[in-house]
């Protein structure tokens, strides 16, 4: 986003509200050259962020796998699937308003395990459990990796 006060390219979002039902998105930037404040109305729907993973590549954000994660966790467990649709669409509206262009795969993880805990809390510890495999398996992973690279 160039400042149209002067081009520079580096601006900072510095507050990013849903507008017109969450279809736009109003943000107030500040450039970062001559710091002069402006304002810019952009379509929420480009705004998703880009999941990064923890090999550091990035993926676009994938409302499916995000539903999979959440039937899998709630798999018998007596939650509606109202109830489970606003979750996710309350994790799109706070990515979309986060303002980040990206985003670590392990804290939508974790914005998916706090909806959890609120909707029930055996779905909670299924996915925590899992998840939390997932990250020490990730840590394994780079103590392997950093191991490897240390007998070079
Ligand atoms: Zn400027």
């Amino acid at each position: 986003m160039h400042c149209p006060f002067c081009k520079a390219e580096e601006t900072k979002v510095i507050d990013s509200r849903l507008v017109s039902e969450g279809d736009q998105i109003r943000r107030r930037r500040e450039c970062l050259s001559c710091k002069e404040r402006f304002t810019t109305f952009e379509v929420a729907e480009l705004l998703m962020p880009r999941v990064v993973k923890q090999d550091g590549s990035r993926e676009p954000f994938n409302e499916d796998k995000m539903r999979a994660g959440f039937t899998r966790a709630l798999e018998k467990r007596p939650v509606s699937v109202e109830k489970v649709e606003l979750a996710i669409n309350q994790i799109k509206h706070q990515l979309q308003a986060s303002g980040e262009r990206e985003v670590p795969a392990l804290e939508v993880g974790e914005m998916v395990m706090s909806k959890l805990r609120s909707l029930d809390e055996v779905a909670y510890v299924r996915f925590a459990s899992v998840y939390r495999r997932f990250k020490d398996l990730e840590e394994f992973r780079e103590e392997i990796d950093r191991l490897k690279s240390d007998q070079l």
